[in-house]
């Protein structure tokens, strides 16, 4: 690791697995490419994920996240055997399916009514009854009123997915630098030049991405704000002695995802405490005590590992991809919330189209950068 370069033509700052995907993106078209990361790459929230990989689980409506997300999951076919293939690393990518268990009218009724816009979408999924669900799921207790199958969901092993990411990005000849926190944009003249760090030094850049997770509101230098909060989420892994479901198992209060090694992660609090990592008395016991009321078999099964991390939020949930609205050679690739390990594929093709100008980005323009800006412009205005 060099650190001692002035410039490169395009500076990432964030080593998580958005910037990893889009350097390794912009890498192969070509691009000089020195990648910032202030910690270790891949150790923050694409670290604390539970890997699950499920555009319908996750849309709250049809419409441009849904989209997104289906189209990121058809690139995971390919793009996981890929980079296994690049890498030597497993990425555990298997198609397990979700089981999203309704225990209230309120939630049957939710969850009907993404039922029916699936088919209409042409998604398969499919409606399980109560009894239906005891019997596909005999770990499950209580009386469940049924379940939303969504057999084409996957998961993925998303620590194997950041050590894969920046081997192939640095086999590739990016040049990913670990503890070089990025504390400025430098920006003269409507156009950023390179970044100031917190040790004083400088890099010069033809273009910036901004890929900080949570953190990619904090930098100087760039007019207006980046909207995006830390989420924080807790979570625990179990070691029973048998694993409850070979399913994602998801109901209002958690998830249980099953790990090939028999490891079952509990999730997850979902916190807005500013950027407090710690774990928890309150947020283990929550999630620990959803789980075993789903899966009673849970209560003997040693606890194995405790962590937290924290989620880039947006104000309306939506990711924030694209250029500046007033720095254009600076582009953002944040505020995946909950769903940065799905869309990573689809996140790294899109803002490689977008910054090497290849060919249209495809990136839907309710994600642009610009639109919460304008969103609040707006209400100043009709109020
Ligand atoms: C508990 C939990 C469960 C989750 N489960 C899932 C799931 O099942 N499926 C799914 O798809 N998603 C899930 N997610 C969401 C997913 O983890 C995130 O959306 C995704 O990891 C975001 O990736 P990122 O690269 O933007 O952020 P991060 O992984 O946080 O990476 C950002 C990087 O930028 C670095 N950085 C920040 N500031 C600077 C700076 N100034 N200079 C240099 N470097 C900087 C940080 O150190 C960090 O490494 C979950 C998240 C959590 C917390």
């Amino acid at each position: 690791m060099s650190g001692r370069r002035t410039g490169a033509e395009l500076v990432i700052v964030g080593g998580g697995v958005v910037g990893l995907a889009i350097a390794r993106e912009v890498r192969r078209a070509g691009m000089d490419v020195v990648l910032l990361e202030k910690g270790r790459v891949g150790r923050e929230a694409s670290w604390a994920a539970a890997g699950m990989l499920s555009p319908l689980g996750e849309a709250l409506e049809p419409g441009p996240f849904l989209e997104f997300g289906l189209k990121s999951l058809r690139l995971w076919t390919s793009f996981a055997p890929t980079l296994e293939e690049e890498t030597g690393v497993e990425l555990e990518f298997r198609r397990c399916g979700k089981l999203r268990l309704a225990f209230s009218e309120d939630e049957k009724d939710r969850l009907g009514n993404r039922l029916r816009w699936a088919h209409r979408r042409g998604v398969p999924a499919r409606w399980l009854d109560g009894p239906e669900v005891r019997k596909a799921e005999p770990a499950v207790a209580s009386d469940p009123r049924g379940g939303l199958l969504l057999e084409e969901d996957y998961r993925v092993d998303n620590r194997a997915l950041g050590e894969a990411l920046v081997r192939s990005a640095r086999d590739s000849g990016v040049e990913a630098q670990e503890g070089r926190e990025v504390t400025e944009l430098r920006v003269q003249g409507g156009r950023a030049v390179g970044v100031g760090l917190a040790d004083g030094s400088r890099l010069d850049a033809e273009a910036v991405v901004v890929a900080a997770g949570a953190w990619s509101g904090s930098l100087e230098g760039l007019p207006g704000s980046v909207p995006v909060h830390p989420a924080r989420g807790q979570m625990v892994a179990l070691q029973p002695s048998a694993i409850p479901s070979d399913r994602v198992l998801e109901w209002e209060e958690g998830y249980l995802v099953p790990r090939d090694d028999g490891r079952v992660l509990a999730g997850a609090t979902e916190e807005r405490v500013g950027y407090q990592r710690a774990v928890t008395a309150g947020g283990i016991r929550d999630v620990l005590a959803s789980a075993v009321r789903l899966a009673p078999e849970l209560a003997g099964a040693p606890v194995v590992e405790l962590w937290s991390g924290l989620r880039p939020a947006t104000p309306d949930g939506l990711p924030v991809l694209g250029a500046h609205p007033e720095v254009e050679n600076v582009f953002l690739a944040t505020g995946h919330f909950r769903n940065g390990i799905l869309l990573t594929p689809v996140t790294g093709e899109a803002m490689g189209k977008l910054i090497c100008e290849t060919e249209s980005s495809g990136i839907p323009e309710e994600f642009a950068p610009g639109r919460l800006a304008r969103t609040a412009m707006d209400e100043v205005t009709s109020s």
